[in-house]
C-alpha cells in the first residue's frame, strides 16, 4: 500500500459489536505494540456496502499480512498509544497487498469511542460513512443529527410535529428522545401481542422507520386484542401487517412505515431483513419458529433482537395464571434457541430447515391446545415490560442479554424477577460460527 494514499470517502458501513471490542479491550491497553484481528463480512443493504467485524483475537504483535490468503478480508485494531501512527499506515505496517481487503480501527487509548477507521482495498484507501457500535446505547459514529427533517417543511407543520413530540421528549429526556428518533425497527408478528407491542414502542420511541412482518389476516377472534382493527378488516381477511401498518399512519402520518405481508420464514421476508440494517427486531409471534427464524437472521445481521411472550392457562381448580416473558438477545452473545433451552426446538429446526410451503411436522394444534386464551390488559403489560427493558438497554443501565419474566396469579399482584441471559455451550446455533474464517 502506497504512503502517498488519497483518502475517498464512501457510503460503507462498519458494524462491531461492542462485546467482541471490549472482550479483549483491556489487555489490548495495556499491550503496546498487540493488535486484534478478525474477519469482514460483506452486505449489501439498501445505504451501500456493510463490513461486519466478526471474530476478533488478541494478538501480542503487529499481524503480518503475508500468513493471509491473498484474497483475505480482514480487520486490525491497534491503539495509537503515543498518536505515533496514523490510520491510513496500518496497511503497509501489516504489510498488506492489493489484493487483500483490510479494514484498519485506530483507537485512542483514552477515549474508547474515539476512534479512526479506514478501508484499505485495491490500493485505495476510503473512510467509511459511518460506524455502528451495537450494544447497549447503540452508538451511531458520527451520531446522526439532532433534528431529523420533519414531513413537511411548511412552519404550521413543524409546529404541530414539535408539539406532537414535545410530550414523549420530556418523558425520555432529550438524550434519549434524540437516540431513538433515528432508530429503524423491525416488529416480527402483528397479532394482539405484536400490534400492541409496535403501537407502544412508535409512541415511545418516535423512531424513523418501522418494518412490519406477518402473513396473517385479521379474524373476528383477533378483535378484542386488536382494538386499531375493525369488523371490516375481519370480514375482508385483511393482512394483519398492512391493518397495524394503515393505523400507524393515520395516527402518525410522518412515520415511514414498510408493511409486509410475509411470514418471517418466507424467502421474501428474509431478503428484506438480509438487506436491511434495523437497529433492532422486536418478535411477538405464536410459533417458534418464527421465533428462531428472527434469531437466526439477528445473528448474521448482528442486530439486537428483543422477544416477547405471555400465556394464560387456568388450573384444575379454574384459577387463573398469566406468564410473561421479555428478554433482550445481544447478537453474537446468546440466543432464543439456548436461552432457556427452547422447548420444541426439535421440530422448530425442523420447520426452519424444510422447504418453503412444505406441510408442518407432527399434527396440527388447536388454538386452545396449550393456553386458554389472549388478554389484552394483560399484553399490554407484557409490552410496556418489554418496551421499557430496551429503553433501560438503550440508555446503557442494562448492559448485557436480559430476561424479564412476570407471573400474575389471579387475586396476587404479579410478581416480577430478571436475569441476565447466558448462552448454552452446546448450543447449535449462536455456539456456531456463521462464516467460515477466510483469513488463513
Ligand atoms: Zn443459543
Amino acid at each position: 500500500m502506497s504512503n502517498a494514499e488519497i483518502i475517498l470517502p464512501s457510503s460503507d458501513t462498519i458494524i462491531i459489536l461492542r462485546s467482541e471490542l471490549e472482550r479483549h479491550l483491556g489487555r489490548l491497553l495495556l499491550s503496546p505494540g498487540a493488535a486484534l484481528t478478525g474477519s469482514l463480512q460483506r452486505r449489501h443493504v439498501t445505504s451501500g456496502l456493510e463490513l461486519l467485524v466478526t471474530q476478533l483475537e488478541f494478538e501480542d504483535v503487529v499481524p503480518n499480512a503475508d500468513a493471509w490468503s491473498l484474497l483475505a478480508d480482514r480487520v486490525v485494531v491497534m491503539v495509537n498509544h503515543d498518536q505515533h501512527i496514523r490510520c491510513e499506515e496500518m496497511a503497509t505496517i501489516c504489510h498488506a497487498g492489493p489484493s487483500q481487503t483490510l479494514l484498519c480501527i485506530l483507537l485512542d487509548p483514552v477515549d474508547r469511542e474515539r476512534m479512526d477507521v479506514c478501508i484499505c482495498e485495491r490500493s485505495s484507501i476510503r473512510r467509511p460513512a459511518r460506524i455502528g457500535l451495537i450494544g447497549p446505547e447503540l452508538k451511531w459514529l458520527p451520531e446522526p443529527s439532532a433534528a431529523p427533517v420533519p414531513f413537511d417543511e411548511t412552519t404550521q407543520s413543524r409546529k404541530r410535529d414539535d408539539l406532537r413530540q414535545s410530550r414523549t421528549r420530556g418523558g425520555l429526556g432529550a438524550t434519549e428522545h434524540d437516540r431513538s428518533r433515528h432508530l429503524s425497527i423491525a416488529f416480527i408478528g402483528n397479532g394482539g401481542g405484536g400490534s400492541e407491542l409496535t403501537r407502544q414502542l412508535v409512541a415511545t420511541l418516535d423512531p424513523a422507520s418501522v418494518t412490519t412482518f406477518d402473513n396473517d389476516a385479521v379474524g373476528y377472534e383477533n378483535l378484542n386484542a386488536m382494538p386499531h382493527a375493525s369488523w371490516r378488516d375481519a370480514k375482508a381477511r385483511r393482512n394483519k401487517s398492512t391493518v397495524l401498518a394503515q393505523a400507524l399512519n393515520r395516527n402518525q402520518p410522518g412515520l415511514k412505515i414498510r408493511a409486509v405481508p410475509f411470514s418471517i420464514t418466507a424467502s421474501e421476508a428474509i431478503h428484506i431483513m438480509e438487506n436491511s440494517r434495523f437497529d433492532a427486531v422486536f418478535t411477538f409471534a405464536d410459533n417458534n419458529t418464527a421465533r428462531l427464524a428472527a434469531s437466526w437472521l439477528c445473528r448474521t445481521t448482528a442486530t439486537i433482537h428483543i422477544d416477547c411472550g405471555t400465556l394464560i392457562r387456568h388450573d384444575n381448580n379454574g384459577h387463573r395464571s398469566m406468564r410473561a416473558d421479555c428478554r433482550l438477545f445481544e447478537p453474537s452473545q446468546t440466543c432464543i434457541g439456548c436461552s432457556p433451552p427452547m422447548e420444541d426446538l426439535r421440530d422448530a429446526l425442523y420447520d426452519l430447515s424444510a422447504p418453503e410451503h412444505s406441510l408442518k411436522k407432527g399434527r396440527i394444534n388447536r388454538w386452545n391446545a396449550t393456553r386458554a386464551g389472549t388478554l389484552h390488559h394483560f399484553n399490554a403489560f407484557a409490552c410496556s415490560l418489554t418496551a421499557n427493558l430496551f429503553l433501560d438497554y438503550l440508555s446503557g443501565h442494562i448492559q448485557r442479554s436480559h430476561w424479564i419474566r412476570a407471573l400474575w396469579n389471579q387475586g396476587h399482584l404479579p410478581e416480577l424477577t430478571e436475569t441476565s441471559l447466558v448462552a448454552s455451550d452446546d448450543c447449535p446455533f449462536c455456539r456456531r460460527k456463521t462464516s467460515p474464517n477466510n483469513s488463513q
